[in-house]
Formats: structure tokens, C-alpha cells, sequence
């Protein structure tokens, strides 16, 4: 699979979104927040400290805000300036940013996002917590566990979105108020954008041939008015259709399992599940093992319509070992926060995911 061509574009020139750097998001929301009493960290100072263990940023033990997350994409990218870079690949439809780093020097990217249902906003922090131990491990030994995070990261560019539903995080975690027109059964299992849009049912794949009963904006399961009418949708549309990502992976908390393939079109389905397997064997996570048949369970889906459209490897990760806990919601399950997303093994999903393509 590594034997194509990649564009050259930088992806800060490239998307046709607005790209506005951390400093203005800082701005915009650094008035709502009471300033960090603890000093910056420079680039000189991480730099000179590498081989000493810095304070880690990213806390585990509570949820991420969206103004926490803003603010902590901020300070991993002052630790590590040589290896991040932020973007924003557009806002949502409450006007929020969906906020973008691009990690390591490589010439081959690939795409990574989490929180695509609000529900799931643990895995914005998995992804968050991801980033910083592989910045620590490229600036120290060079290794995360077994994985050569130095060499992967000087081969990929890996272009990460810890929240792609901004505003959904905003309804779980600080109560923010969905649209009054969208229905709303139980607020802890909300997987929709403000619109009450399910983001993983908008993408333009087998759309028409969903047929799940929900025809009205919801706290799930609503596909929208039309394909890709979200502006969370259009923004990674956009994203995907401005840059060649040789894999995606959409990290979901569900189930200890990972999807890989469906029905609508099967010809690559061999490739995708030998991807899947690889990522299996590093994380403990658990390839399904048949590809997914019903349009209701995969039309619609970012990494289904990913698949389909540029013909390349996307998979849906579940982290969660066991589906009967309750959903995080608030800070509830941060104080487990290792053993709830298996940290240990499945911090090894992104790092096998570069081995298997670049093989
Ligand atoms: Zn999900």
C-alpha cells in the first residue's frame, strides 16, 4: 500500500475551511476562563528538559470542555512546536471550532478523529492523552512500548480532530441546550450535533437506503434532511476531499471492538480486514467478524463513506472493554480513565495503524 504518490499540499493551505491558529481561539475564549497560574512551557525549555520528565498536560482525571480542550491543544503544541501544528478545519453549526493537530514530519498522512458522538466524549480526552505520550516518546526514547513512534512519525503526518462534534460535547458536558426542535429521550446517550444531527448517519454512502424509523432531528440516529447537510459533516468532507489520507480511524468508546468493512462494496474488504486484524493484535480490540450488512448500521458513516470514496483503509475503533457501563457523562468514569478505554493496549492503535498501512 505504499507504493503511490502523495500530494505535496501543506494542509494549512490547502483547506478551504478557515484555518485560524490556536492564538485566536485563545483570544476568543480565554475572557471566559480564569488564567493558568502555571507558567508556559517554551519550546528552548522542553527542548532542554528532554531527557527529564515534564509534568504531564493532559489530566485524566476529569472531562475535557471545549475551552479545556482549546486550551490544552494550546499548551501540547508550545511543549512540542516541532512536532504540532493547529488548525481548525471549519466551525460547527453553533459556531464552534473543530480544532485540528497535525502531528509529526512525515510525508504520508492520515486522519484520526474522535467524538463524533457527543456521548463519547471520553475519547476526545483517549486522543488527547495519545498525542502527548507519543510527542513524549519521539522527544525521549523514541519509542511508545514496542512502536518506533520516531520513525513512524518522521514517515506520517498524522492529522488529528479529538472533537469532531464541538457542540454535542458542549450538551453532555456543560448542559449546553440542544435546538428545541430536536427530541430528546435521554440526555446521557446524545450522539447528535446541536441540530440533532447524527454526524456518523450524514455522510453521503448508501444515505438513501437508511432506514432506522428516525425522521426527525433526534438525540440519535436522525441522518439529517439530506446527505452531508451538517456543516461538521461538510468541514470533513471538505478536509478529506483537500488532502490524501492514507487511513482514518473514528474512535468511539462501545464495545472493545473495531468495525472494518461493510457490504455496499466488498472488493476491498480482504485489505481492510488484514488492517483491522493487525490493529486487533497490538490493542486487544476485537475485529468484527463479518463486514457490516445492513445500510441502517452503515449508511451514512464517516469512515464507511471514507472507505468507499478514496479506497483506502477506515475503521471505527470501540475502546470501552465493556458496553454495560455507563456512558461517561460529566466527569463520570475520568477517575477510571485507564482502565475504562484499556489505555494501556489501546494507546497502541494509531501506532500499529502506521506500521500495517506502510507495510
Ligand atoms: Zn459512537
Amino acid at each position: 500500500m505504499s507504493n503511490k504518490t502523495y500530494k505535496n499540499s501543506i494542509i494549512g493551505l490547502s483547506v478551504t475551511g478557515v484555518i485560524v491558529l490556536i492564538l485566536g481561539i485563545v483570544l476568543s475564549v480565554i475572557p471566559l476562563i480564569n488564567s493558568s497560574p502555571e507558567a508556559p512551557v517554551s519550546s528552548q525549555e522542553a527542548v532542554l528538559n528532554k531527557n527529564e520528565a515534564l509534568p504531564p498536560l493532559i489530566i485524566t482525571s476529569e472531562a475535557e470542555s471545549y475551552i479545556s480542550l482549546a486550551k490544552n491543544m494550546d499548551k501540547l503544541k508550545n511543549r512540542f512546536p516541532k512536532l504540532l501544528s493547529l488548525y481548525s478545519i471549519g466551525t460547527s453549526e453553533a459556531g464552534r471550532q473543530q480544532l485540528m493537530f497535525s502531528l509529526g514530519n512525515g510525508e504520508k498522512k492520515a486522519l484520526i478523529v474522535g467524538a463524533i458522538h457527543a456521548r463519547e466524549h471520553i475519547t476526545t480526552k483517549y486522543l488527547l492523552k495519545v498525542v502527548e505520550d507519543y510527542c513524549v516518546a519521539y522527544t525521549t526514547t523514541g519509542f511508545h512500548g514496542e512502536y518506533n513512534i520516531k520513525n513512524l512519525l518522521d514517515t506520517y503526518t498524522l492529522y488529528i480532530i479529538p472533537c469532531i462534534n464541538p457542540d454535542g460535547l458542549e450538551i453532555i458536558y456543560s448542559r449546553d441546550k440542544a435546538e428545541d426542535f430536536v427530541k430528546i429521550s435521554k440526555l446521557s446517550e446524545y450522539k447528535a450535533n446541536k441540530n440533532g444531527v447524527d454526524l456518523n448517519r450524514n455522510f453521503p454512502i448508501a444515505w438513501e437506503s437508511i432506514n432506522n424509523n428516525v425522521t426527525a432531528p433526534a438525540d440519535f440516529y436522525f441522518k439529517g434532511y439530506e446527505s452531508g447537510d451538517a456543516k461538521e459533516t461538510k468541514n470533513l468532507i471538505n478536509l478529506c476531499e483537500e488532502n490524501e489520507f492514507d487511513f482514518l480511524i473514528s474512535v468511539h468508546i462501545k464495545g472493545n471492538c473495531i468495525f472494518w468493512g461493510d457490504t455496499y462494496n466488498t472488493a476491498l474488504n480482504s485489505v481492510y480486514e488484514a488492517f483491522a486484524k493487525d490493529i486487533g493484535n497490538a490493542t486487544g480490540l476485537v475485529p468484527a467478524s463479518s463486514p457490516t450488512e445492513k445500510p441502517k448500521d452503515y449508511g451514512g458513516g464517516f469512515e464507511n463513506w471514507f472507505r468507499h470514496t478514496y479506497n483506502r483503509p477506515g475503521i471505527c475503533i470501540e475502546l470501552s472493554e465493556n458496553e454495560n457501563k455507563i456512558l461517561p457523562c460529566g466527569n463520570e468514569n475520568y477517575t477510571d480513565f485507564y482502565s475504562f478505554v484499556n489505555y494501556p493496549q489501546t494507546s497502541n492503535a494509531i501506532a500499529a495503524a502506521m506500521m500495517s498501512e506502510n507495510k
